[in-house]
């Protein structure tokens, strides 16, 4: 048997290219005692895939060259040697950008596909969903009436961000790269105010308009310029959660960071880095509380599903330039029916 994969076969330098990939088809290797193989349905797409192209040391280690790209993913287990999966079970875990993925099963989760569409636990039930909730409630702490900020607002995080806290009560703006996402967040996702990014580019003058009384809590999953903007409007006593800077992902050279920084001082700023895996074994009140809010028609989903393992690099290329509408997956295999 034969498995079709995804490597990487250079480091991008600036935007990454078709070059920068390659597929590969390859025998299956036999599985060890402890793995499981696993015919892959579902691939998460997301933008820290990109900082993990480079060779930097960071809080996940640099993709290998040549080898398969990795990431989350869903799919069915075909042959197992665990006592933890059975032939037939749908098993979400790292796997290979791949048809056909072998695993140690530690770390694989078992899913029960009848709980859930099984893409959203890739999203809104998944890694995504889960930074959004505890960098707006843990950080963020929005209370009823202050201004919130959410950058990237219509994306897998952002969109789940904004909406909870409109749920906490608070004023909730935005921006979105196209008219559609901002249209899409005031009218679906509830947002009291958006501005596209690729129109204006006046972003003191756009977050004047939209966040008047300033702005009290930054849910940041973009970085650059828009960042240094909506960090000259804080508040005193501001929160600024700092998640993503997917403008900055492409930069072979650090940007600077925004300019009169005695003003975490003098506004008492609160700034805080996050990265969701280290508060895995904290997610019981978000598996509590997000599908409840779901099946309560209380927060709303976006997903972009791209068909075809071949379509991945295009996909993830698209991803860092805003062609994703929500949450970027790409199918690979048939879904369980
Ligand atoms: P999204 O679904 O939001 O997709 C990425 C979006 O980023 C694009 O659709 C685009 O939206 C926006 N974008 C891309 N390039 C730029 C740019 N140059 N300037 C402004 N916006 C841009 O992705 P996710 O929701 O998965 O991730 C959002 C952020 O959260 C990322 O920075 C990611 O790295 C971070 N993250 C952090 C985690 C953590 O643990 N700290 C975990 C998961 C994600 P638009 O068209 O609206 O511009």
């Amino acid at each position: 048997m034969n498995k079709t994969s995804v490597v990487l076969a250079s480091r991008p330098s600036g935007d990454p290219t078709a070059g920068n990939f390659r597929l590969e088809t390859r025998p299956v290797p036999a599985l060890e005692d402890g793995q499981i193989m696993v015919r892959v349905i579902y691939l998460s797409l997301d933008p820290y895939m990109r900082p993990r192209m480079t060779e930097l040391k960071s809080y996940t280690p640099p993709f290998a060259l040549d080898a398969p790209l990795t990431g989350g993913a869903i799919g069915e287990v075909i042959e197992s040697k665990s006592d933890k999966f059975a032939k037939g079970d749908i098993a979400m875990g790292m796997f290979g950008w791949e048809t056909i993925s072998i695993v140690d099963a530690r770390g694989v989760r078992k899913l029960d596909a009848k709980a859930a569409p099984l893409t959203y636990h890739l999203g809104v039930l998944g890694m995504p969903g889960y930074t959004a909730y505890w960098g707006m409630l843990h950080i963020g702490r929005p209370k009823p009436g202050e201004t919130v900020f959410v950058s990237a607002a219509t994306g897998a995080v952002g969109s789940l961000a904004g909406q909870l806290a409109k749920l906490k009560g608070a004023r909730v703006a935005g921006c979105a790269g196209s008219d559609a996402k901002c249209s899409f967040a005031v009218k679906e996702l509830g947002y009291d105010a958006c501005f596209n990014h690729n129109a204006r580019h006046d972003y003191d003058q756009a977050l004047a308009e939209l966040c008047p009384n300033g702005i009290d809590v930054d849910f940041e999953n973009v970085g650059g310029p828009i960042f240094h903007a909506v960090f000259r409007k804080m508040n005193d006593f501001g929160r600024i959660a700092m998640c993503g800077a997917i403008a900055e992902y492409n930069d072979e050279r650090p940007q600077p960071g925004p300019d009169k920084m005695f003003s975490i001082i003098q506004r008492r700023l609160k700034i805080e880095g996050f990265i969701v895996s280290d508060h895995m074994r904290d997610m019981g009140e978000f598996m509590r509380d997000v599908p409840a809010w779901i099946a309560q028609g209380k927060i709303h989903y976006r997903e972009t599903v791209v068909q075809g393992l071949e379509h991945a690099p295009q996909a993830f290329m698209g991803l860092l330039k805003g062609e994703n509408f929500g949450k970027l997956i790409v199918q690979v295999g048939e879904a369980p029916k």
